[in-house]
């Protein structure tokens, strides 16, 4: 786990781990760090420096550029908004040793140079901390997390969930994904594979409607999704039926197929047609909920997070 790697160049240099985040922070040489672990297995690591004078500032971002040869695990390298920037390839264990000789050079350059650490936001290289914000973590001053948390505040007492507004959002989301299901099914294909469509329509629908998905919108959504997919399935079979018998009674309406669905369900090679199809759906249906119920626990717990770190 490359992760790792971070949590040791963490140990090698004094900063700290954060598990949680995936991320090390604290102080390398007299800067502020916070670096990731990302997806993309590259670490991206940030330093905040304050650097006015525009030569200065094409100084620096020469020198960074220049780095890309000298060190051929870093993808990129650049200073922009007080930021330095450098993401660097995961190689495997010697990422420890990467990171740290990159981060001296850096750290000695800038301190050769006279570019203090700064906040990100405004520059300022007074009362500095590293900060956690809404799951980031960032070196700020002491003014600009004062004005962070209030805005946090007010957008979070603007932005309130309105489940009935939410619901009516899933369930117009269901019917798109109802009609997806029963069209599918007549041309005779998989229709399980619209199980996907039905959840994202239906927790999209709350999202939208209801302008904020919380956990409870969530349940709500996919326990809509649930008894819509087996609607979808129900209606699929009864057109199914209906467009047998109309062929032989003309009075056979699709109502009367519906009606029929129970009755024919007796028979075990339609029931267990119907439960394979129900089968996948309900199981493409709990993958495509799995990215949203972790972003929504993830958002959620993130959301009002603004606290002092290092
Ligand atoms: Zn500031």
């Amino acid at each position: 786990m490359p992760k790792n790697y971070l949590s040791n160049f963490a140990a090698q240099n004094g900063l700290s781990w954060d598990a949680k985040r995936g991320a090390a922070y604290g102080m390398f040489q007299d800067y502020r760090i916070t670096a990731l672990y990302l997806a993309s297995k590259q670490y991206m690591v940030n330093m905040n420096v304050h650097v006015e004078e525009p030569e200065r500032v094409a100084e620096l971002a020469a020198y960074l550029n220049g780095l890309l040869s000298t060190y051929p695990a870093l993808n990129h390298a650049n200073f922009q908004n007080n930021t330095i920037t450098i993401s660097v390839k995961s190689e495997g264990a010697q990422d420890v040793d990467t990171l740290s000789r990159l981060l001296q050079e850096i750290a000695g350059h800038c301190r050769y140079n006279n570019y203090a650490n700064c906040c990100k936001q405004c520059g300022s290289t007074e009362n500095l901390s590293i900060y956690g914000v809404v799951g980031q973590c960032e070196t700020l001053c002491s003014d600009c997390f004062e004005k962070y948390t209030v805005d946090l505040a007010q957008a979070s007492a603007q932005k309130k969930d309105n489940p009935v507004a939410g619901i009516a959002g899933a369930l117009l989301g269901s019917l798109i994904g109802v009609v997806l299901w029963v069209a599918v099914y007549q041309i005779g294909f998989i229709a399980g594979i619209v199980g996907f469509v039905m959840a994202v329509c239906c927790i999209g629908g709350y999202q939208k409607f209801s302008g904020k998905l919380t956990k409870t919108g969530l349940i709500l959504s996919i326990v809509i999704a649930i008894v819509m997919l087996f609607a979808a399935e129900y209606i699929s079979v009864g057109i199914e039926i209906y467009n047998v018998f109309k062929e032989y009674d003309v009075s056979f309406t699709i109502i009367s197929g519906l009606r029929a669905v129970p009755t024919f369900l007796g028979e075990s090679e339609i029931l267990s047609a119907m439960l394979k199809d129900l089968a996948i759906g309900y199981v493409l249906m709990a993958i495509s909920s799995v990215s949203y119920i972790r972003n929504v626990f993830r958002k959620t717990s993130n959301e009002q997070e603004a606290v002092r770190l290092a």
